[in-house]
């Protein structure tokens, strides 16, 4: 899975991005499509992640607003498949040319497709199994995780929720394994620290987050 998304010699960033971005989006899709007849605003009144996470939308001002997750999920969906087939931003044709947002873009993106399959762990597993889709699931999961880690492209603190599962399907290394106890607190102490700081930062760009 490392190796799938370590940039090829020779090949664009951002049109490396693009196609792992477009990629993601289809198995995301594809896989929420399957269950999407139990994700309904009575079963499903929160967009919930692992954890009692839930998700709030940004609406158009900047403001958090809960919505059901069949709801959020739509917004998403949407949000992407326009975004994906405008020229301006994921170019198709030679000439033109990525937009310097780009990289911030296909953050946002990439942050919204994992709360999808966040959601998807945390509601609808039972589901995804039956359908003998999970594995489908951890592939997708394992694609976002390491494109993830390669590019660094979505904060700790949104990746935390499912952290339990990226140790078990061996993606990252068990962050408890070795460090001492005074280690630990160490880094716990430095986690909550980050955690506020990029607290703040999504605070103050929630303007654009339309
Ligand atoms: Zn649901």
């Amino acid at each position: 899975m490392r190796l799938l998304v370590d940039l090829p010699a020779g090949l664009d960033y951002n049109e490396w991005l693009a196609s792992h971005t477009m990629a993601l989006f289809d198995h995301v899709n594809l896989v929420y499509g399957t269950v999407s007849e139990f994700c309904t605003p009575s079963g499903c009144p929160d967009m919930t992640g692992p954890g009692q996470k839930i998700y709030l939308w940004f609406d158009e001002k900047g403001k958090k607003t809960k919505v059901a997750a069949p709801q959020y999920i739509d917004y998403v969906m949407t949000f992407i498949q326009k975004t994906i087939s405008d020229e301006t931003i994921f170019p198709t044709k030679y000439a033109n040319e990525f937009p310097s947002s780009f990289e911030s873009i296909v953050r946002k993106i990439v942050r919204l497709l994992f709360h999808v399959v966040a959601h998807l762990y945390a509601a609808h597993f039972k589901e995804v199994a039956l359908l003998g889709l999970h594995t489908h699931l951890n592939l997708t999961f394992a694609h976002l995780t390491a494109l993830h880690h390669r590019f660094a492209l979505i904060d700790a603190k949104e990746t935390e929720v499912l952290q339990d599962l990226e140790v078990a399907l061996r993606l990252t290394e068990d962050p408890t394994a070795e460090a001492s106890s005074e280690d630990a607190c160490d880094a716990a102490s430095e986690a909550t620290e980050t955690d506020s700081r990029t607290h703040l930062q999504d605070e103050a760009s929630s303007d654009n987050k339309s």
